[in-house]
């Protein structure tokens, strides 16, 4: 049984990394309870935006300005060893009215860690996000969206929900602009979606926050004329 999970969660987690496999990693997901969407009575017309990699001292402000004027609120999936560095920056997002979620301590693929060394990665990373918010994380989101048979189990032990993302914008690539970042994001986008972007370039392309940064008013300008609205998880 152990086995067979592990063998769902890596085929699961490598279809996350090539998108031909979508089709594949939705059901693995469902199977697995991993969470990709929103619950659409809890949010009837809800698009959650979900920044991953944070805080970044540049990036997080302005990802942060930019939805204070919009009134849109999103999710932040903080790294420890980054909150560790800023505290500060990261009290501001929760005082901001955002939701704070564990991304992990250090940015590791997961299937290179081993789960003892996981549970203390784990545990040092939420407890550095809720010392220095203030707030209780409630989910987790593993790096690069790859879970680990040991990852989900250590999750829900702590009474995580395991998240993922339904759409992306691909932010973090070296070749890529605000526009094509905000099209990719934002076609086909329906209620319900959870939205992967980055307001970090920890852990990516140099200065890739800038493009992020330069798409979100496009993305949210997308989402209001569809009728949606950003809400956090
Ligand atoms: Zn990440």
């Amino acid at each position: 049984m152990r086995a067979a999970l592990g063998a769902t969660a890596v085929a699961a987690g490598a279809a996350w990394t090539a998108p031909a496999l979508a089709a594949v990693a939705a059901p693995a997901c469902e199977a697995l309870r991993i969470q990709r969407r929103l619950d659409a009575t809890a949010a009837p017309r809800g698009v959650a935006l979900t920044f991953d990699d944070g805080p970044h001292p540049q990036g997080t402000p302005a990802v942060l300005e930019i939805l204070a004027s919009r009134g849109a609120r999103a999710t932040f999936f903080l790294v420890g060893e980054q909150v560790e560095r800023d505290p500060g920056l990261a009290r501001e997002i929760a005082a901001a009215g955002h939701a704070v979620a564990l991304h992990g301590h250090r940015h590791r693929n997961l299937l290179r860690v081993a789960p003892r060394a996981l549970a203390g990665d784990l545990d040092r990373g939420v407890a550095v996000i809720e010392r220095a918010t203030g707030a209780h994380v409630t989910r987790y989101r593993p790096p690069y969206g790859v879970f680990s048979a040991a990852g989900l189990v250590l999750a829900r032990r702590r009474g995580w929900q395991p998240t993922l993302w339904s759409r992306w914008g691909r932010d973090w690539r070296r070749r890529t602009t605000p526009a094509r970042i905000a099209a990719t994001a934002v076609t086909g986008l329906v209620a319900g979606d959870v939205l992967l972007l980055h307001d970090a370039d920890h852990y990516s392309a140099p200065g890739s926050w800038r493009r992020t940064v330069a798409a979100l008013p496009m993305i949210l300008d997308a989402i209001a004329d569809r009728g949606l609205y950003a809400v956090a998880i």
